[in-house]
């Protein structure tokens, strides 16, 4: 039996991130790889500040902008160094000085990982932590000084497959780690004072990170090293140093096969779709379970089981032999995750759902 039916030589890919782009958005990189709309050279091999790579800049933050009905008070910084450094830039830009005082959230691997390393720069509160639970609920109470510059929180947690359904209430900026969920449903920006995002789970390949920021809580702080200060960047287009061009021009690509597609309301309608989908295989019997609870399950990464795990193994080796990859599970759970970004087609999902309804009948 064959599920993929597109037989294409590219698989359905469920990678965690570095995450599967849009076939469309792969063609028109090639197309246009070695000589970039008339500049007789690649993209990536023309200067950052000549006029045509400032084009495909400018286009890429525009149409963020747009997508994400960006206000004029944000800044919209395109960053190196990933999500994993913005957890040093954060304090190290909105707070004054180490002795000031920040909350966080920890639901999960990747906001204990901001919590520890930003505990490096402030004065650390820890406003709830799931850790009792494994992480498979979000917090009902939040303790918060009110002298809490702010509170971070990462609105979905890629490896415990947890999702804010909304933002956590409170009355202090709230910093949003949006790695793995940008993108994926409506929001609005101006709940926020900073969110963040790698590009590599939901707009594009690794390599640069989103910053939107309001510019009034950016600090001025001594010893913040150039490359992570926020103002400098600001001033200069995020360019004080060579900026990761060719991440910036595939982020724009995908930001444009998105608006093509529908924006933000089709990408959240399709995902709601492709994890309605998901969540309905796991939850017809015990052969595979999802551990996180109803009502904060990611629509983004779903972490799932099967109840033998003798027969993971099998499950993934039959699935990448079916035109499906990237399903293993991180380390730290083990098992199997299937990862829904954006650039993932509803018919990958009905492939998956089908080869796991199969792979039950013959185990089960
Ligand atoms: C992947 C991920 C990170 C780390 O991102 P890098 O860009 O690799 O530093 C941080 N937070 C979340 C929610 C992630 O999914």
């Amino acid at each position: 039996m064959v599920y993929n039916k597109r037989m294409s030589s590219r698989a359905y890919n469920f990678n965690p991130g570095p995450c599967g782009l849009p076939d469309a958005v792969m063609e028109r990189a090639q197309a246009e790889f070695l000589s970039y709309r008339g500049e007789q050279a690649s993209v990536m091999e023309i200067s950052h500040r000549g006029a045509a790579f400032m084009e495909a800049y400018r286009r890429a933050v525009g149409l963020l902008r747009e997508l994400m009905d960006i206000g004029d008070d944000y800044a919209v910084l395109l960053v190196a160094g990933g999500a994993t450094g913005q957890a040093a830039a954060i304090p190290l830009n909105l707070l004054a000085d180490e002795n000031q005082c920040a909350a966080y959230l920890i639901t999960g691997h990747w906001s204990k990982r901001a919590a520890d390393e930003g505990a490096k720069y402030c004065r650390m509160h820890v406003a709830a932590d799931t850790a009792d639970n494994n992480y498979t609920a979000l917090p009902v109470q939040l303790q918060i000084p009110e002298d809490a510059a702010y509170l971070h929180y990462a609105d979905n947690e890629t490896i415990h497959g947890v999702e804010f359904p909304a933002p956590p209430a409170t009355a202090v900026p709230l910093i949003a780690d949006m790695s793995s969920n940008i993108l994926s449903r409506h929001i609005n920006v101006d709940d926020y004072g900073l969110i963040y995002a790698g590009a590599q789970k939901n707009m594009g390949p690794t390599g640069i990170t989103v910053a939107i920021v309001r510019k009034s809580l950016v600090q001025t702080r001594r010893q913040t090293p150039m490359i992570w200060d926020y103002r400098q960047q600001m001033d200069n287009d995020s360019m004080i140093n060579t900026p990761p061009t060719f991440p910036i021009y595939m982020m724009g690509l995908v930001l444009e096969w998105m608006r093509g597609e529908g924006g933000v309301a089709e990408m959240s309608r399709r995902a709601d779709e492709k994890a309605a989908l998901l969540y309905g295989c796991i939850d017809r019997s015990d052969f595979y379970n999802n551990p996180a609870v109803n009502g904060c399950r990611s629509r983004m990464n779903v972490p799932f089981f099967i109840a033998d795990d003798k027969l993971t193994g099998d499950f993934l080796s039959g699935a990448q032999q079916n035109g499906m990859i990237g399903l293993k599970g991180h380390a730290v759970l083990g098992g199997c995750r299937a990862s829904l970004y954006n650039a993932m087609p509803v018919a990958g999902v009905r492939c998956l759902v089908e080869y796991m309804r199969d792979f039950e009948k013959r185990h089960g």
